[in-house]
């Protein structure tokens, strides 16, 4: 199981991913830290049409990991049924943002 580092500022404490240069606040100084909360699903949508070298149909979600004030867009991957609001777990695989359920056990 892998994990995601995003990059934080030492100013304000705002996330990034992907990284930036320059922080909303004004800030450059920056230091990296693996993201270790779930975050949750704020939207997701499916495209049927993808880009060349993706397999339809691809999930794609914005989650957003409130530590950091963060938003992350990436895929879910996998049978899963998720929906906005669902917690997630977010790892970086090969460049790409991989979601997957956060909570364990199924049914409700
Ligand atoms: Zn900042």
């Amino acid at each position: 199981m892998g994990s995601l580092r995003i990059q934080v500022c030492r100013s304000c404490g705002r996330g990034y991913y992907p990284p930036k240069i320059r922080c909303s606040c004004g800030s450059r100084d920056f230091y990296e830290v693996e993201l270790r909360e779930p975050g949750r699903i704020v939207t997701l949508t499916t495209i049927y049409v993808p880009p060349m070298g993706f397999e339809p149909p691809l999930r794609v979600a914005i989650a957003e990991f409130s530590k950091h004030g963060l938003k992350v867009l990436g895929r879910i991957d996998g049978d899963y049924s998720l929906r906005v609001g669902d917690r997630v777990w977010a790892v970086e695989n090969n460049g790409v943002v991989v979601f997957s359920p956060a909570e364990s056990g199924e049914g409700e």
